[in-house]
């Protein structure tokens, strides 16, 4: 069932589990993620980038991510993955997206907190759940890159989500969006500093190849959803490599794509196991 961010998030950060969240923009990937989540009876945010909107058209996107929420037998939330144009969050809201995160972090504090504010004015009367993000999380998200990393600032964090009154916060504490280059390095007391003063849950980005027992930590540490995209791609990309290389000649995009499936689910289970929500699908009944 489709559901606000609200329920299950309040959920999981009350009880020490996270929420996890991956991107699709095909129909062969949000199968992978329902089934998976489905398979592990976890709840499960369904999300889109504004990348992948422009690839596969809103109106779309709304129809098969509503369409597989609807059907599914877990909560499912449909959120816009760095929202970070106005009319993207407000098109996304109009569709039926019951989740939103505005991405003003490259803007100076001032600015992205009216940025963050203009649209919790108009989500918090529908009940639609809005993620901002403070720091800056290195690394390359569709046409967003980041050169820079900047770790977030406990004090920060507190006074963006004063100012703004934000549901949730993605903080900038080591990990990186795309595929990783060296060693993963995790801040978790500094997770843990940002969790104890602040009355909202933690996101964490880029965290496709930190390891599970990782990413299980940053969560014992206080982070409530946990963003995965780039570790989808990659096991798609090596599963459709070798049907192709083992068999040649095959044109049919069903044979082609089902192992992509199968193979981006077992990524999915993976995560829903280091992020601790399995078998929480029960709080939604
Ligand atoms: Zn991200």
């Amino acid at each position: 069932m489709l559901i606000s961010g609200k329920e299950i998030m309040q959920h999981a950060y009350e009880n020490g589990y996270a929420i996890p969240a991956f991107n699709f923009a095909n129909m062969e990937n949000l199968q992978a993620i329902i089934q998976g989540a489905e398979e592990m009876n976890s709840p499960v945010i369904i999300q889109t980038s504004q990348g992948a909107i422009d690839y596969a058209g809103a109106e779309y996107l709304a129809d098969i991510g509503l369409g597989a929420a609807h059907r599914a037998n877990i909560p499912v939330v449909l959120h816009l993955d760095h929202g970070q144009k106005y009319e993207y969050c407000l098109k996304a809201i109009r569709l039926g997206w019951t989740s939103v995160m505005i991405d003003a972090s490259q803007d100076t504090f001032s600015e992205n907190v009216s940025k963050v504010k203009e649209i919790v004015k108009v989500a918090r009367p529908l009940d639609i759940y809005v993620e901002a993000e403070i720091g800056i999380i290195g690394g390359k998200e569709d046409d967003l890159v980041s050169d820079k990393e900047i770790y977030t600032e406990v004090k920060d964090a507190v006074n963006f989500q004063r100012e703004t009154m934000c549901d949730s916060l993605a903080i900038a504490v080591g990990t990186a969006h795309g595929v990783y280059k060296g060693e993963v390095k995790i801040d978790f007391t500094r997770i843990k500093e940002i969790r104890a003063l602040l009355p909202v849950p933690l996101v964490l980005h880029g965290s496709s190849g930190v390891p599970l027992d990782m990413v299980t930590k940053a969560v014992h540490s206080g982070i409530t959803k946990v963003n995965f995209d780039t570790e989808l791609k990659l096991a798609n990309l090596d599963a459709l490599q070798r049907f192709l290389k083992e068999n040649p000649g095959v044109y049919d995009i069903r044979k082609m794509f089902k192992p992509c499936r199968l193979a981006m689910k077992e990524v999915v289970k993976a995560k829903i196991a280091a992020c601790m929500s399995t078998d929480k699908s029960w709080i939604i009944s």
